[in-house]
């Protein structure tokens, strides 16, 4: 961290402690608390709506199983503090897990009514199992006794507060490690993920796993804050609310999270009474205006796009002088607000803060060490046993309905060579890639793959096992840098588990450092070191077909797919492509090539086979195959067509 955010954030740590000596009203030290435990929730749910973009309408559930499993203990057990939260953790956890698995299946609005229904479940549940829960009547628990001390209202603000900092702590060191930027891929491209050894499956489900446990550590905090627990606290309503909190505050932000919770414990508060209302539509108007004013000034807004958020704060500023009593109008004003910040503001308060100050994301803070700067090391040497086999393909069959994409098509690939794979558009290149690399099982058909069978596997696994690829259509991680999408491709260096990277372990400090230096060689090896903090997105289109094969190289594959690399490139590009892809040879990685520019096919290609119709027309040497009548053929007949 620089030192100037340490005592940032140092200071600011120390204001929240002081708090409750500054303020004694044991209303605001309560409110207080409520917003950082459900600063807490927010955390973790951003993990799963920010980092792996999947929807959760379940957090609500969860929180309440956190909440019950501290009260069920305290009530049945009279159970101490060490024991409910470590417990409230693991239990909901385990039901995160469950919340997971239709993430697995569905996503996007199915997956939000999946998570919606377990929600209501969980609801349902607490509510019937009166053995356990007291049904509808609900769970009395006093404040808990920690170190022989009866907690009060202020001092168990502390407790919520360090905790709350801890959590804060954890999730920021999760999200910045391996598994953060694996949740995050899986938002780019998830097939990109799979492919890059990184299951999505797996990571889904940890996803949920670890967001439900910080759901669990907040809900046992709810209970013994509000010291009464009872089932329908846990609702449609602050579920919805939770979501809202992540996307207004902005996602992919701590900060966010904290300003969502603020805003949905507060907001309701100042919509109590109508002076108060007054104050807050007032300066919500003068703040539209002022925002209106200085993007139109600075060319970044329109009169139009502005017109619709200026006239709608002054009507609500106008209705809060009209109206006498808030009572019927609070929630219908409050939804209100909300929508109008979501629909507005897309990346959250945090997001238009930073865009009207012209603050850039928070770099990733890494340490360029003298081995990353020499290149050294970033392509590691293969075993090289040339001229044997590595890869054996042998009947292989697609079919999608009638159509077979690939029909008998068998390959054998030589350690150690190119091999070039063309063939008319349509006729099966890239079905070929995906059917290797466990994207498609064929239908019929054997795949070897250094001994060992292909057919059945997961991308993730035989990606793992030396199969690396780049995507026809280029599959990056958008939002992350260059950098950072190397580094998904080192994610199999890693071998430090989450108490690794939670505590910043020595382990895990080392891996990370090494993941830094091979990514940026392996990023000045494509010739983008200068480009490794951009973002992928923004990158121009043949940089990105080179990120994607220094990603791919960051697997250390034995066998890389290149599915037409030099599609989009310039020419002095495609020539700068042949030489490293000759390097890449010459490290002993085997090559398959898919291409449509000729010159690099013949001048590269130690053996060529030709494509057509699903069928496999020709093979040999890349001379031998331009001469081929069919392969001629094959071609004229596809310009003509
Ligand atoms: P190439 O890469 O050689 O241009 P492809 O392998 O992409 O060709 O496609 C071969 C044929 O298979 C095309 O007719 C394509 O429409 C079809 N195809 C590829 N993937 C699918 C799929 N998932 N479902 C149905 N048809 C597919
Ligand atoms: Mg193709």
């Amino acid at each position: 961290m620089k030192r100037s955010h340490l005592l940032l954030a140092i200071g600011a740590i120390a204001l929240l402690l002081l708090f409750p000596v500054g303020v004694t009203n044991p209303y605001y030290i309560h409110l207080l608390t409520t917003i950082m435990i459900y600063s807490i929730v927010l955390f973790g749910l951003d993990i799963v709506v920010g980092y792996t973009g999947q929807v959760s309408l379940g957090h609500a559930g969860l929180f309440g199983i956190g909440a019950y499993t501290a009260g069920v203990l305290v009530m049945k057990l009279s159970a101490p503090l060490w024991l409910t939260l470590p417990a409230a953790v693991l239990v909901t956890a385990g039901f995160g897990a469950l919340l997971a698995l239709p993430a697995l299946r569905v996503s996007g609005p199915y997956l939000a009514m999946v998570t919606l229904a377990f929600g209501t479940i969980i609801q349902i549940l607490i509510n019937e199992m009166d053995f356990l829960t007291e049904g509808p009547m609900g769970i009395k628990l006093e404040k808990p006794i920690l170190l022989g001390l009866q907690l009060n209202e202020r001092s168990f603000f502390w407790l919520v507060a360090v905790l709350m900092v801890l959590a804060l702590i954890v999730v920021h060191r999760i999200l910045r490690s391996h598994l953060g930027r694996a949740f995050e891929a899986l938002r780019g491209s998830p097939v990109a993920s799979d492919c890059m050894g990184v299951s999505v499956y797996r990571y889904k489900v940890y996803a949920f796993v670890i967001s439900a446990g910080f759901a669990g550590l907040a809900g046992s905090l709810y209970a013994y804050s509000e010291q009464y627990i009872s089932p329908n606290s846990y609702n449609f309503e602050l579920t919805v609310l939770f979501l809202l909190a992540v996307i207004m505050g902005g996602r992919k932000s701590r900060i966010g999270s904290l300003v969502g919770a603020a805003i949905i414990v507060l907001l309701p508060k100042l919509l109590d009474d109508i002076v108060m209302f007054r104050y807050v539509s007032v300066g919500l108007a003068v703040l539209v205006m002022m925002t209106a004013v200085v993007g139109i000034q600075r060319g970044r807004a329109t009169l139009q796009k502005m017109a619709i958020p200026v006239v709608g704060s002054l009507a609500l500023a106008g209705l809060s002088f009209w109206l006498k009593t808030m009572t019927d109008w609070r929630l219908s004003i409050f939804g209100v607000i909300m929508l109008f910040v979501v629909y507005y503001l897309q990346d959250g308060i945090v997001g238009f803060v930073r865009n009207a100050l012209n603050l850039q994301r928070p770099k990733a803070q890494v340490q360029i060490t003298g081995a990353a700067l020499a290149g050294r090391d970033a392509l590691s040497t293969a075993a090289a046993g040339a001229s044997s086999e590595i890869l054996n393909a042998s009947g292989v069959l697609m079919q999608f309905g009638g159509l077979k994409a690939l029909n008998d098509v068998s390959l054998s690939i030589r350690r150690g060579t190119i091999h070039g794979l063309i063939g008319p558009n349509g006729s099966g290149k890239s079905t070929m890639m995906n059917v290797l690399t466990g994207i498609y099982v064929p239908t019929a058909g054997a795949i070897t793959f250094a001994g060992r069978s292909v057919v059945g596997r997961t991308s993730s696994d035989i990606a793992l096992s030396g199969i690396a690829r780049t995507f026809q259509n280029v599959q990056l991680f958008g939002e992350m840098t260059a950098l950072q999408n190397v580094q998904v491709g080192l994610h199999h260096t890693f071998a430090s588990n989450l108490l690794d990277v939670a505590l910043g372990t020595p382990r895990y400090r080392r891996e990370s450092q090494a993941a830094v230096d091979r990514g940026l060689g392996l990023l000045q090896f494509v010739g983008l070191a200068d480009l490794a903090f951009e973002e992928a997105r923004n990158l121009p289109y043949g940089k990105q077909r080179l990120l994607e094969i220094a990603r791919a190289l960051a697997l250390d594959p034995q066998l890389l797919l290149l599915d037409e690399p030099a599609a989009g490139l310039t020419a002095p590009d495609i020539k700068e492509l042949i030489t490293f892809i000759r390097k890449i040879r010459e490290h002993g990685v085997t090559v398959i090539l898919i291409e449509h520019h000729m010159d690099v096919v013949m001048s590269m290609c130690d053996t060529v086979s030709v494509l057509d119709f699903g069928q496999k027309i020709a093979e040999g040497g890349p001379a031998q195959v331009q001469a081929d009548e069919k392969v001629v053929e094959a071609y004229l007949g596809g310009q003509a067509a």
